[in-house]
């Protein structure tokens, strides 16, 4: 299995931020705890982001699912 590293800091700012707070600590067993240090990387066609809890420093990893047509995603006239 191969993990391919990427850079996670070429995420926009705000989505950057998004994934650093909406996290889910299987340690503190609760969500939203945020994370530090985070990096990502990709395995097995699946894009992850790695980090440390805030709270009690653990890894935390959140699976980026990415949204194919969001709302922002607007036809302008
Ligand atoms: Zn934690």
């Amino acid at each position: 299995m191969t993990r391919e590293m990427r850079d996670f800091y070429l995420r926009p700012e705000e989505e950057q931020q998004a994934f650093l707070e909406q996290t889910w600590c299987n340690e503190c067993m609760e969500v939203d705890l945020g994370m530090k240090n985070p990096k990502e990387y990709e395995e097995n066609g699946r894009v992850f982001i790695e980090g440390d809890c805030l709270k009690c420093g653990n890894p935390v990893v959140t699976e980026v699912v990415d949204g194919v047509d969001e709302e922002d995603d607007l036809e302008e006239f």
